[in-house]
């Protein structure tokens, strides 16, 4: 049973490369953002909650967010390995997934990273926009979360690296290139 972190910033492909991971391999997937998406569809007390954050182009507090994820990860099946995509997103949410996930006895196997340059981010964005229906989608929003990114997510690089576990690869180009570039890592585990 592998656990496998999916990294890279807003809009370098997380959501499009798991799906790509689970056809491949039958691994369980956890996006985040869709657990919050869902929630604010149904308009849940949690849902209005993270509405407030993603609006404005913030992340939900750590120790909220670190609650759903457990109760997310306990409640899947775990057959084949679990990705992780959206989640960490701060250094202390790596922290508790790492401790979450010894209290299972069990650890993340690896972190893949997806390098993409700032300014295809913000096209890619800027585009899904345009049919996405996603509120955080417009220019405004997708510089703040850019800017969130710098700040509170990219020192997950160097906190994985010192772990041994950073895999990057090229988050740009031709897609079913960069799901073979993952699928190595992943085969290599
Ligand atoms: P991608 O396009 O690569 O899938 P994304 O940044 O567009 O990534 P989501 O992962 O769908 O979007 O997350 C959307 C929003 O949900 C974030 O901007 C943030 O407000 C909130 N969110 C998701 N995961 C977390 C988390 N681990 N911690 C805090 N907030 C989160
Ligand atoms: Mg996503």
């Amino acid at each position: 049973m592998k656990n496998i972190v999916i990294f890279g910033a807003p809009g370098s492909g997380k959501g499009t490369q798991s799906d790509l991971l689970v056809a491949h391999y039958g691994f369980d997937h956890i996006s985040t953002g869709d657990v919050l998406r869902a929630e604010i569809k149904n308009n849940t007390a949690l849902g209005q909650t993270a509405r407030s954050f993603i609006d404005r182009g913030q992340l939900i507090p750590d120790e909220l967010m670190i609650n759903i994820l457990a109760a997310t990860y306990d409640a899947l099946p775990k057959t084949a390995g679990v990705i992780f995509d959206g989640f960490p997103r701060t250094i202390p949410q790596a922290e508790a997934l790492k401790e979450m996930l010894a209290q299972r006895d069990t650890a993340v196997h690896a972190m893949l990273e997806l390098d993409v340059p700032d300014e295809m981010l913000i096209e890619r964005l800027i585009n899904r926009g345009k049919t996405s229906g996603r509120a955080d989608d417009n220019a405004e929003t997708i510089a703040k979360r850019l800017e969130v990114y710098n700040a509170q997510t990219q020192p997950l690089i160097a906190w994985y690296e010192a772990e041994g576990l950073r895999h990057a690869v090229k988050g740009y180009g031709d897609l079913q290139e960069i799901n073979a570039a993952l699928c190595s890592v992943i085969d290599a585990l």
